[in-house]
């Protein structure tokens, strides 16, 4: 159930759509398997995503971005769901660490920093969650110390996205270590020549297995300075807080995604599929949990497009983003769940793609803040 094109799409916005789709199709899709196995993307793929344009879509031209806006960014995770290639980190590199840098960076950070992302010469990452702590990331305990014209940073952080190739690092580390949140800085680490980062394990995960996920460690990394993003200290959970609606958004958008695809792949199967001399899909269970899902799943594309459309005009607010990062992740489960069940024993096949999307789905009630957190959030504004 192809989505009809959504209210806050324009021609600009599809010829963008099909630019990506045939690039995850070509130089993506045929190698997920592989990338699977060695859990990371090959870090070329970056180059030739820069080169085509479609990293950094909603980055301002000038800083070598391609001037559009967060639709660009919702096509992306959309085709990438759609062309069966979810493994390029680009939600991070592109929706999530550039626009830290577009919002809150100097202008010489943005010269400095956002052409490399957009080319794939940069891979982002955005490291906040510890080993001790995800959730309460007040309590996060890396140290960023203002040492001369240095920041000097110890400390380690744990289920980092894009973690294995990022060679540019948001850092969210305290430089007032005796204060909360007012003692949070974003200190921007470029690992090429950085004595005293490192990696630990590529992490081994129970889905989404072509997207590297990795330990980091910082020993003593000393960064200039002029590293610390905005320049002030204590602004890091601000600005934390101002940009995850737009991470959390951008998560909907993977979810809403996901269930068209799911719902989409099991009609397919199902009215192919005989058992006791007719079509799977025409046993009256098959359909109403079809009908279910299929529901479900026009309620999310309301929804989420409606987010979206609030978002482009800047009216996005944070329980709604919460609301739409708990809700449609849920969905998300539950879709996959129920329409994996309708594949019989191929369903639990890797080569069935419904099983992917069972697997990769349940993340997403976990990261961009657990589903648990956003209905704290929700409720303080009740
Ligand atoms: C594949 C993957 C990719 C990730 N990518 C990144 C990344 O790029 N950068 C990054 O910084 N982090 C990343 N994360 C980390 C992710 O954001 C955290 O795992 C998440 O925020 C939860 O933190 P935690 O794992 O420490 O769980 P905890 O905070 O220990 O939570 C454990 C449980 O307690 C619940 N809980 C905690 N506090 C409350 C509360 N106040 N009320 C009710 N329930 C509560 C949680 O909801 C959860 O169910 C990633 C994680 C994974 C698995």
């Amino acid at each position: 159930m192809p989505a009809a094109r959504p209210a806050w799409s324009d021609d600009d916005v599809e010829a963008f759509r099909d630019l990506a789709h045939a690039f995850l199709r070509k130089e993506c899709a045929p190698h997920e398997e592989r990338w699977a196995e060695q859990q990371h993307v090959d870090r070329e793929v970056w180059l030739k995503a820069g080169e085509v344009g479609l990293l950094c879509p909603s980055i301002p031209t000038e800083y070598g971005g391609g001037g559009g806006t967060f639709a660009l960014e919702a096509v992306m995770a959309e085709e990438q769901i759609r062309a069966n290639a979810p493994s390029l980190g680009t939600a991070v590199h592109s929706t999530i660490v550039a626009h830290y840098l577009n919002s809150y960076g100097t202008e010489e950070q943005k010269q400095r920093w956002l052409p490399g992302l957009a080319s794939g010469e940069l891979v982002g990452a955005i490291a906040m969650t510890e080993p001790g702590t995800g959730s309460d990331l007040q309590s996060i305990r890396a140290k960023a110390i203002r040492t001369g014209d240095d920041y000097v940073i110890d400390g380690s952080k744990t289920f980092i996205s894009n973690g294995y190739l990022a060679n540019l690092v948001i850092t969210v580390a305290k430089t007032d270590p005796d204060d909360a949140a007012a003692g949070i800085s974003l200190v921007v680490v470029e690992t090429d020549d950085a004595p005293g980062f490192s990696r630990g394990r590529m992490l081994k995960k129970i889905g989404q297995h072509g997207q590297d996920t990795a330990e980091l460690f910082y020993d003593g990394v000393r960064v200039p300075s002029t590293n610390l993003l905005g320049g002030t200290e204590g602004q890091g959970f601000l600005q934390l807080m101002q940009q995850l609606p737009q991470e959390r958004l951008v998560l909907g958008v993977a979810a809403v995604a996901a269930i068209e695809a799911s719902v989409e792949m099991t009609i397919k199967y199902t009215k192919e599929r005989h058992a006791f001399g007719r079509p799977v899909f025409n046993f009256q269970n098959t359909k109403f949990v079809l009908a279910e899902q299929a529901t479900t799943a026009t309620i999310g594309r309301v929804f989420l497009d409606d987010c979206i459309v609030k978002h482009l005009r800047g009216e996005l607010d944070i329980p709604t983003a919460s609301m739409a990062k708990w809700w449609l992740t849920q969905a998300q489960c539950d879709v996959a769940d129920e329409c994996l069940q309708l594949f019989g024993g191929y369903g639990y096949m890797q080569e069935y793609p419904i099983s992917k999307m069972f697997t990769d789905s349940r993340i997403q009630k976990i990261y961009g803040g657990t589903n648990e957190i956003m209905k704290e959030i929700i409720s303080r504004f009740l």
